[in-house]
């Protein structure tokens, strides 16, 4: 064997640089499912089944494309249990002459196949994963000599290189950014008629995944009994081609939004395809300004749409192969509390939370203010270690791939890197929860009161944490206007809030 050509359960594309020069004849695709890739954090059903269906799926893929495979099943009795430990007993079985693959979404992974390697005196080569539209290299090239970094300015430039809703130099429409006219929520009214989510009907070989999740995992949180993701490219690009059509025009106005029970709304549930490489970051974004170039999409949606992909995610992942493994340590506000144990069942009387925390166990899905501004919000404010809201994170999403979730619940919702990815910590009362939504005209809670029996936790919480880290967040300029008010309170004030905060701390309130 000359080749073998390693394939975890993130790198998922026929057209990935791993596969350049491949020679049926002489090379050899591996791949592995390994109890371990469930384990090292409490991964959820949901995100088990995405990942082992999809391999499943590409595992057909790669022999109707001819390419011969190594596969190791979950089940097999002579599973090894973690990938090193398959990988190393594989090089014994196979004897290739070379290693190689796509580099990898998470430092652990690189760092485990690497020592393998070395372990077998076996050269190793790793390819740059073209699925992105830049490299890490040109992303240390941006961050270099920059005092503070701002996803807006690598957004532009990202824009001007791959000539991305462009007109000349100029952004189209005269402006970069549409967000001031992405901010609406739903009204009095609600959601209306919102369109039916994408669904697909696990067939033979999902289900069969299922089973195996259902029997193997049996004690892990969330629930499979409606799994309908995409879990080939195939019905990945109808998942898109059905988001642009219907939900793109109203997405960007939407976007921050939330109703009780509609989990989907006009998002485009796209993550988990994008991240296990099912779908390309450029056929999407091409899909979203086609739309706006038919008429279809106004121009604030499609603006809104591509900040994301070919800003955040293309932004994050800078963040994350620049700083690791440093990063993943970092705790700037010294938080030591234990997540709460609710988290994983989603049993608590605060009405946003329960939603939230309900339909991820449900679908290993939340939209991104369900996340940074209700799961994360309330983590943040209590003071929850950030390393254990990491590998919650990590756990419960179908979309959870370390170089993304990482950057997102350390830096962006955590504060936990002390402002590289957030300018500052995202604080807010229950009263933002309030604004975006009507959770709390459903909720035993109050969010305009800060103490007493019937305040809202997030707005305790919130008081709570100026005035804990109000030394600290009076220097930063755009906090001055929020720490101030914390003068405004009185001794007894204080206190209230103090006793409040320690109550729900320890579990009295929830
Ligand atoms: P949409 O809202 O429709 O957005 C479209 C696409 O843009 C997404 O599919 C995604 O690929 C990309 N995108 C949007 N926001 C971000 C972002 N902040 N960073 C990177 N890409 C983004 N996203 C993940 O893919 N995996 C994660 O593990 C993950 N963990 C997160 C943890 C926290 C604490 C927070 C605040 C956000 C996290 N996100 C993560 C980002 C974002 O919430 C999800 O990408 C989004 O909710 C996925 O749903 P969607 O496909 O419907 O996205
Ligand atoms: Fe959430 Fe507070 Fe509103 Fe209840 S009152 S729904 S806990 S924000």
């Amino acid at each position: 064997l000359r080749n073998l050509v390693l394939v975890l359960g993130d790198q998922l594309d026929l057209e990935a640089a791993a596969f350049d020069g491949f020679d049926a004849a002489h090379d050899a695709v591996w791949m592995a499912e390994v109890a371990e890739e469930s384990t090292h954090v409490w991964s959820s059903k949901p995100r088990s089944v995405m990942f082992l269906a999809a391999m499943r799926h590409f595992a057909q893929a790669l022999r109707a494309a001819g390419r011969p495979l190594h596969p190791m099943r979950l089940d097999d009795p002579t599973n090894q249990g973690s990938l090193a430990a398959q990988l190393q007993a594989d090089i014994e079985r196979l004897r290739p002459a070379r290693l190689v693959m796509t580099a990898p979404g998470d430092w652990r992974v690189l760092q485990a196949i690497k020592d393998v390697a070395q372990a077998h005196g076996l050269p190793l080569e790793i390819r740059e994963d073209r699925h992105f539209y830049g490299s890490v290299r040109e992303f240390a090239a941006h961050a270099r000599g920059r005092k503070s970094l701002r996803m807006e300015y690598f957004y532009r430039e990202m824009r001007k290189r791959h000539g991305v809703l462009m007109q000349g130099e100029q952004p189209e429409g005269g402006q970069w950014n549409f967000d001031a006219d992405n901010r609406e929520a739903f009204g009095a009214a609600g959601p209306g008629s919102v369109p039916p989510r994408a669904v697909f009907e696990p067939d033979a070989m999902t289900r069969e995944v299922i089973a195996l999740v259902e029997a193997r995992l049996a004690d892990h949180p969330g629930r499979l009994d409606d799994f309908a993701w995409p879990v080939s490219r195939e019905q990945a690009l109808v998942a898109l081609q059905r988001f642009v059509t219907e939900r793109l025009p109203l997405f960007g106005r939407y976007q921050d939004a939330m109703w009780p029970g509609e989990p989907w709304l006009h998002h485009a549930h796209l993550s988990a395809a994008l991240n296990l490489k099912l779908l390309n970051p450029r056929e999407v974004v091409d899909a979203a300004v086609a739309a706006y170039r038919a008429g279809a999409a106004p121009l604030a949606s499609v603006e809104g749409f591509v900040r994301q992909i070919l800003g955040w995610r293309e932004y994050v992942r800078g963040i994350y192969w620049t700083r690791m493994p440093g990063y993943a340590e970092l705790n700037t506000l010294d938080a030591q509390e234990d997540l709460p144990a609710w988290y994983w069942t989603g049993a608590t009387d605060m009405a946003c939370l329960r939603d939230a925390i309900g339909q991820t166990l449900q679908h290993g899905y939340a939209h991104h203010i369900q996340r940074l501004m209700v799961t994360g919000l309330f983590a943040l404010m209590y003071g929850v270690q950030p390393q254990q809201v990491h590998a919650w994170y990590l756990a419960v999403y179908v979309d959870a791939v370390e170089w993304v979730e990482l950057p997102n619940t350390l830096g962006m919702s955590q504060y936990a890197d002390g402002g590289l990815m957030a300018s500052k910590p995202y604080v807010a009362t229950g009263k933002y929860i309030q604004r975006m939504s009507p959770y709390c005209k459903g909720c035993r809670y109050d969010p305009a009161q800060r103490s007493g029996d019937a305040a809202c936790p997030f707005t305790t919480l919130y008081w709570d944490f100026l005035m804990k880290h109000e030394a600290a967040l009076a220097g930063n300029p755009r906090m001055a206007l929020q720490v101030k008010n914390v003068a405004r309170l009185n001794d007894g004030q204080k206190q209230a809030i103090r006793e409040r905060a320690s109550a729900i701390r320890r579990g009295e309130v929830r």
